[in-house]
C-alpha cells in the first residue's frame, strides 16, 4: 500500500513501509490545552501588559465553573492548594515528565492528591473562579502558567512562558488538497520556541500542516525538503516525518514515524548564532495517507525562526 523510499541529506539513506513491525507509532503532540478549544479571555502577553504586570503571567481560558480540566502532560502533582485565599485561589501544580512546571489556578476543586502520578488528558480538576478568599474572586476561567526546566521558586514566578506556544497543534482538519503546490516552495517566519523534548508539528504555511495527502485511488510520487533556521541551539534538534494512515472516510486510524534525523548545534555557540537544519524525503504514497513533519528540541530555548518547505510531486 505504501512504499516510501526515504533519503536524508547528510545521513544514510533509509527505506520504510507502513507494514514493517516497529515502525507503527502515534504522533506525540505537545501539551494539551486544559479544556479543549475554548476562548482565551486573557493571553500570557496580556497578563504581562497589565499595570502592574501579573505576578504570574499565564493564559486564561474562559470556561464556566465546573468544567473538566485535563492534564497537559504526563507527570506528578507536586503542589496543591485547597483554600480560596490569595490571588491564586485553589490551584494544582504539575511537574511534567519533561521537567517543565505547570500551574492551574482559580479551581473549584481538585480531583487528584498531592504526589499523584497523572497521565496526559486525565481529568485533574474542575474549573472555578476562586481567589481572594472567595469562590467568585474572578469571572469563571482557568489560568494556566508554565515554566521551562524548573519550578517557579527556582525561576521566579514572573518568568513563566506562554503556554499557548507549547500546546498541541496536531492538525485535525485535513485540507481539501495538498497545501504545498506542485513544484513550489513556501517560506514563513515561525519565530517560536519549540518545547524541549516534545515532538511538535512543523507547519507548511501558517495554519497548514500537511505535506501531502492521498486518497484511496491516487498514487503520489514526490520529494519533500524542509529547511529550518533556529537560534538557542546548544545541543541540537531532531526532525522526522509522520505518515497518518486514514480509513476510507478520511479518519486517522494509525500513524507511522519516519526515522529521525538529528541536526547538531553549529560550532559557534554564541547566544544568537543560527543553526540550519535540512531534511529531505523522497516518497511514494499509495492509499489514504497524509504526511506531516515534526521537530523535537534537544535543549531548552530553541527558537525556530524561518521554515522553508519545498515539494515536487507527480500523481497517477
Ligand atoms: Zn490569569
Amino acid at each position: 500500500m505504501l512504499i516510501a523510499a526515504g533519503g536524508v541529506v547528510g545521513a544514510s539513506a533509509v527505506g520504510w513501509d507502513l507494514f514493517s513491525p516497529g515502525l507503527s507509532a502515534t504522533a506525540a503532540g505537545a501539551y494539551l490545552r486544559p479544556c479543549g478549544e475554548v476562548r482565551i479571555s486573557s493571553s500570557w502577553q496580556g497578563h504581562k501588559n497589565r499595570n502592574p504586570p501579573s505576578g504570574e503571567p499565564g493564559t486564561d481560558y474562559a470556561v464556566i465553573t465546573g468544567t473538566q480540566i485535563r492534564a497537559a502532560a504526563n507527570g506528578v502533582i507536586v503542589d496543591r492548594k485547597d483554600s480560596t485565599t490569595t490571588a491564586t485561589g485553589r490551584y494544582l501544580a504539575l511537574l511534567a515528565d519533561d521537567g517543565n512546571y505547570i500551574r492551574y489556578l482559580h479551581l473549584q476543586s481538585s480531583t487528584v492528591p498531592l504526589g499523584a502520578r497523572v497521565a496526559r488528558g486525565q481529568v485533574i480538576a474542575y474549573s472555578g473562579a476562586s481567589g481572594f478568599g472567595s469562590e467568585t474572586g474572578y469571572g469563571p476561567h482557568v489560568h494556566v502558567s508554565l515554566w521551562i526546566g524548573g519550578t517557579p521558586l527556582q525561576l521566579g514566578f514572573t518568568n513563566s512562558v506562554d503556554f499557548e506556544n507549547y500546546v498541541e497543534v496536531e492538525p485535525s482538519q485535513p485540507p481539501a488538497e495538498d497545501p504545498v503546490p506542485l513544484h513550489q516552495s513556501t517560506t514563513y517566519a515561525w519565530n517560536t520556541v519549540v518545547p524541549h523534548g516534545v515532538w511538535t508539528p512543523i507547519r507548511v504555511t501558517p495554519g497548514q500542516y500537511y505535506l501531502a495527502t492521498t486518497g484511496s485511488t491516487i498514487k503520489e510520487t514526490g520529494d519533500i525538503t524542509i529547511y529550518l533556521s533556529a537560534t538557542g541551539v546548544t545541543h541540537g534538534f531532531q526532525l522526522r516525518v509522520i505518515a497518518d494512515v486514514l480509513n476510507g472516510s478520511g479518519a486517522k486510524v494509525g500513524a507511522a514515524a519516519q526515522p529521525v534525523v538529528e541536526i547538531p548545534a553549529t560550532r559557534d555557540t554564541a547566544a544568537n548564532s543560527q543553526t540550519f537544519g535540512q531534511y529531505a524525503l523522497p516518497y511514494f504514497l499509495s492509499g489514504p495517507l497524509r504526511l506531516y513533519a515534526q521537530i523535537r528540541a534537544l535543549n531548552p530555548g530553541i527558537k525556530v525562526q524561518e521554515v522553508t518547505v519545498k515539494k515536487n510531486f507527480w500523481q497517477s
